[in-house]
């Protein structure tokens, strides 16, 4: 079997969040990382590589992004993957969710893995789609939330976390998965691992490499415009209940939740 893992540089969480009034978009100068959501898709392959239950040749690191963006490969390829790939190319810069999950499609094709694991979301972004845009695209199965897979010779049974409680569906490989944060607990890089890291195999792709229509990227073939950004409502200040008497407290409490219908 061979793993292809999604992953993505993003703003290090510390970073306060900024949109660029001039360009509308994110501001994504400054400190980056790995999208820490990516490391538990990295995890779970590794998991099912080391698990035994079926023989992984290889687990590979993809990411689209900037020059910058080797930085969240070598962090990918120092919590286990054997190697990875970086499509990078000015076309891409601007492409909105479609345009990505297109492009990202393009060199999956060109990897032809029998398994896509994702983050559940980007830190950044946070569309928590483009598991589903790239399925369509590689015409496979696509399941999202995942948080426990059990692996055979040609399907997986998952686990899905719903709002209503779990999924068990089996899935025939090839498929895309996007992995909940609660699937595991990803592990830390060892020194070695973290040393080690900038020898492993790191191919750079253009969006010619693999065989990306140049009108579907980039902010000409996106879909999407964003039209206007604004901030957040500012928050209202809270209602405080005084506890003088319990019973009467504990009535004010309820009465105030039943009006919004937070209880039922
Ligand atoms: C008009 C417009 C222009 C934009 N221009 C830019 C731009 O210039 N630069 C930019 O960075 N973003 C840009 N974006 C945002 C870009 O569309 C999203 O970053 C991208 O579509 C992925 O969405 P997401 O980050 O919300 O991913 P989600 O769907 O939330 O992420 C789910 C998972 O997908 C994987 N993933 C997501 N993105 C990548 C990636 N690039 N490489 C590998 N794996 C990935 C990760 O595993 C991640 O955990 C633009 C958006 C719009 C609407």
């Amino acid at each position: 079997m061979k793993i292809c893992v999604l992953v993505k540089e993003v703003p290090d969480a510390a970073v306060e969040k900024r949109m660029d009034s001039n360009s509308m978009r994110l501001d994504r100068s400054g400190e980056k990382n790995l999208n820490p959501f990516d490391t538990h898709a990295i995890e779970a392959a590794m998991q099912i590589k080391e698990g035994g239950a079926v023989d992984v040749e290889e687990v590979v690191a993809v990411t689209m992004g900037p020059e910058s963006a080797v930085r969240a490969l070598h962090k990918a390829v120092s919590l286990g993957a054997d190697r990875s790939v970086h499509l990078t190319d000015d076309a891409l810069a601007d492409s909105d969710v479609s345009a990505t999950g297109y492009a990202l499609a393009q060199v999956l094709k060109s990897e032809s893995p029998d398994l896509v694991l994702l983050g559940q979301q980007s830190d950044d972004g946070e569309c928590y789609t483009i598991g589903a845009v790239v399925a369509d695209h590689l015409e496979m199965p696509s399941l999202t939330q995942v948080i426990k897979i059990d692996t055979a010779a040609d399907k997986l049974t998952c686990e899905r976390q719903a709002e209503y409680g779990y999924d068990t569906v089996e899935v025939t490989l090839p498929a895309v998965i996007s992995v909940g944060d609660a699937i595991n607990e990803p592990r830390y890089p060892s020194l070695k691992a973290i040393m080690g890291a900038k020898k492993k195999q790191l191919d750079s792709k253009g969006t010619g490499d693999v065989e990306i229509d140049a009108s579907k990227v980039g902010a000409d073939g996106s879909r999407t415009r964003v039209l206007a950004i604004n901030p957040p409502p500012a928050k209202q200040a809270g209602e405080i209940i005084e506890d003088e008497d319990t019973n009467e407290t504990v009535e004010k409490i309820v009465a105030w939740l039943d009006e919004r219908k937070l209880i039922a």
